[in-house]
């Protein structure tokens, strides 16, 4: 395996917290570390509420980013975001580090041409005349796909599916031309073939642009073939960290189900295995393992995949949090158990 490159991106022992009614916390994430080389693509993976958009907010510093440990610390290019003031921040934000939303249907102003947001996007962050953005913006509509893209620029969102509604999110993210893209469920909402379009526009603009891509996901199925290196997350915490190359052979066998049963930790596992049990009904839905994540706000000893069923946990988990541990220069996991996780994924030990 290559050196890592100097990291684009680099978050470590973030922790953030969330203050709910009556005195409760939200433990949101807890000491998440992990690091995004220039042009690399990699996917957050894990159930709902898992945490993975509060790692992208907190990282972006955006919506509501919560409260931030002390501890907690993300660098990008060299700076450190986390001490940034925040019209420094703003500069970085568009220009360097973009994300997509999640789409829904009313984020787009709705009084508001296509074209005239595109291009007020493209002059947030580059001074350039209006003729320009305006050629920008057309070009940036047709590299998301939008057939008939000068046309389209006067058109308002209404006039505009859900998935065009959503390329034009990615073009507005594009605009700034960033070197890392943060998609959070960049295709959730939307119908499976259009999903399936959609990625794969995405796809083309990182290749061609030669960006970073955060692919936050709770769709598995979507990881394949798309990210370099495989990231899970599990009731807040980094529990599984694996590269979808470290794990060729099985690759190369080719089918979904065998390209990630390469999980070292219980739970993505169990992810990987329920993929194969994932139908037509029901395409949109998470693979389900039985049960529910754990609360945020509980503590919990030991580790908390023990609770969902762990099939792996023995006497250790129950006392001891498993700390996110180097298994091989590829892999990571946080499980007492993970040289019998891989033993039973017929994976040979790197070390
Ligand atoms: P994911 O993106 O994986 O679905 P989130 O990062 O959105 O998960 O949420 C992680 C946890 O933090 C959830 O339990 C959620 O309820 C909690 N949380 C997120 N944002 C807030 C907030 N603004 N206030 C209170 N709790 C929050
Ligand atoms: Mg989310």
């Amino acid at each position: 395996m290559e050196p890592m490159n100097t990291p684009l991106l680099e978050v470590s022992n973030l922790s953030v917290d969330f203050k709910l009614p009556e005195r409760r916390i939200a433990h949101a994430v807890r000491n998440v570390s992990f690091a995004i080389a220039p042009g690399e693509r990699v996917a957050l993976v894990g159930e709902s509420g898992s945490g993975k958009s509060t790692v992208a907010n907190a990282a972006m510093r955006i919506e509501d980013p919560g409260e931030l440990s002390e501890e907690s610390r993300v660098v990008y290019a060299g700076q450190v975001l986390t001490d940034m003031r925040e019209s420094k921040l703003r500069l970085l934000r568009g220009s360097e580090i973009s994300r997509i939303p999640q789409y829904s249907n009313n984020a787009l102003n709705p009084v508001q041409t296509v074209g005239a947001q595109i291009i007020e996007a493209i002059r947030a962050h580059r001074k350039v005349s209006k003729d320009e953005a305006h050629d920008r913006a057309v070009s940036l509509l047709q590299d998301v796909q939008i057939p008939n893209a000068a046309t389209k620029m006067s058109a308002y969102p209404h006039q505009f599916s859900g998935g065009m509604q959503q390329r034009v999110f990615i073009a507005m993210a594009l605009a700034a031309e960033p070197k890392l893209l943060i998609a959070d469920e960049p295709t959730t909402a939307l119908d499976v073939s259009v999903q399936a379009e959609v990625l794969e526009m995405l796809d083309a603009q990182v290749t061609a642009r030669n960006m970073a891509l955060l692919l936050i996901t709770h769709d598995l199925a979507i990881v394949a073939g798309r990210c370099d290196r495989v990231l899970v997350m599990y009731g807040g915490r980094l529990v599984d960290g694996f590269r979808l190359d470290a794990i060729k052979h099985l690759v190369e066998e080719g089918s979904v189900e065998e390209i990630f049963s390469g999980g070292a930790h219980p739970y993505s596992r169990d992810l990987l295995a329920s993929l194969s049990r994932i139908d037509a009904e029901a395409d949109n839905a998470f693979p389900s393992i039985p049960g529910s994540p754990p609360d945020p706000a509980e503590s919990i000893i030991g580790c908390p995949y023990r609770l969902r069923g762990c099939a792996f946990a023995t006497d250790a988990c129950s006392e001891e949090l498993p700390k996110l541990t180097v298994i091989s220069d590829s892999r990571r996991a946080a499980c007492h158990m993970a040289d019998e996780v891989m033993e039973e994924n017929g994976e040979q030990h790197a070390v």
